[in-house]
């Protein structure tokens, strides 16, 4: 089986040749179709954050294929099912976090494509218990971007407080940033799109951002103050000055959350307008196996639109390149089939 792997973090990635493991225990062996490449993947593969993977490893956290074989501890997960790899490989399952619905703050967590190989491969293994199921009639490419790009925004704007009579800012429409868009307006908001690529801002447009600001030319903060300022910010832009701007645009009692990781990511907020605007900040990381289930649904309904397009595992390295150079129009997705 192919297999594209990290050896170092300053060289490009290996497609090779790798045996088809062996699922054990609690473990099953999903045969990829698809898999989406997040951000996430090329900080991984550069060694950008302060807990580094150790390569060699297998990035990818947006998996999607069949189940081949399973561990003798696997029974309710069936070979044939189609389910989802994403960023939480596995959690202790009985720490306060797992058992009280934040599973994704378990301190015994593994990540996909992280810690354990991940789904940038044609067979990868999963923990049984942390795999999701996709739904019938979800197109895998679609399931791909979903499963982290879509419930890491959908979890964000759940926090956001993003409703009807609200006004949210979404700093960044990327992969995560054009569901986020959606997510918020599926929520009720009056939404505002910021990017610095024209491909990136006529992509919000279509996806109906109610107001759109170019970050390139226009000063956000001032701009959403214009608009009657931001109740609820997500900061989805991999560029440390986008924090400080969705910060500066909120309204008094807004809420901040922050996503992205560029590397080195700081923001540095004055303690006096925090206190007396009553603001709250709040970092947000992916989303539970329930929040999975609740994106796969309302795509299922059809309230989702995926922008996605295809690429060779084997083109990975110049897909790379392609994210990094702004030149996707929101998701790259390796089809493995
Ligand atoms: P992406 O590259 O697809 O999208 C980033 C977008 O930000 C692009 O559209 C880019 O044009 C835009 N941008 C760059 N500079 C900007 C600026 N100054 N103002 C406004 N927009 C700007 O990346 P992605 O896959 O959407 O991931 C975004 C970030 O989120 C990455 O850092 C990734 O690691 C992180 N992430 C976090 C989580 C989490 O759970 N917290 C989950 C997934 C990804
Ligand atoms: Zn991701
Ligand atoms: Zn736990």
């Amino acid at each position: 089986m192919k297999a594209a792997v990290v050896r170092s973090f300053t060289e490009p990635l290996v497609v090779e040749e790798r045996e088809v493991p062996e699922p054990a225990g609690h473990q099953v062996l999903v045969r990829m179709e698809t898999s989406g490449l997040c951000h996430t993947d090329i900080h991984a593969a550069h060694g950008d954050w302060p807990v580094k993977p150790s390569p060699p490893f297998v990035p990818g956290h947006e998996g999607i294929g069949v189940v081949e074989a399973r561990g003798d501890q696997v029974d309710h997960v069936q070979v044939g099912q189609r389910v989802a790899i994403p960023w939480l490989g596995e959690a202790c399952g009985h720490c306060e976090y797992c058992v009280s619905g934040w599973e994704t703050l378990c301190l015994q967590q593994q990540n996909s494509g992280y810690s354990v190989d991940g789904s940038h491969t044609e067979y990868a293994l999963a923990h049984g218990t942390y795999v999701v199921p996709v739904p019938d009639g979800i197109d895998p490419l679609d399931a791909a971007p979903l499963t982290c790009a879509g419930v890491t925004t959908y979890k964000a704007v759940k926090l956001s407080g993003a409703r009807p009579g609200k006004r949210a800012l979404v700093s960044g429409i990327g992969g995560l940033g054009h569901l986020a868009l959606q997510y918020a307006t599926i929520f009720g908001a009056e939404t505002i799109a910021v990017d610095i690529t024209d491909e990136k801002l006529q992509l919000a447009r279509d996806l109906g951002a109610d107001h759109v600001i170019d970050a390139r030319t226009q000063d956000v903060a001032e701009e959403v103050r214009r608009l009657g300022g931001a109740d609820a910010a997500i900061s989805l832009a991999v560029s440390n000055d986008s924090f400080r701007a969705a910060y500066d645009s909120l309204n008094r009692g807004g809420t901040l959350v922050l996503v992205a990781l560029p590397p080195e990511g700081e923001l540095s907020i004055p303690v006096f307008d925090t206190v007396l605007n009553g603001t709250t900040v709040t970092g947000s990381i992916v989303g539970t196996r329930e929040d999975l289930v609740e994106v796969f649904r309302l795509h299922q309904l059809g309230r989702t639109r995926v922008v996605r397009e295809t690429r060779r595992l084997e083109d990975i390295n110049t897909s790379i390149d392609e994210v990094l150079g702004g030149k996707v129009t929101a998701r790259l997705v390796f089809d493995l089939r």
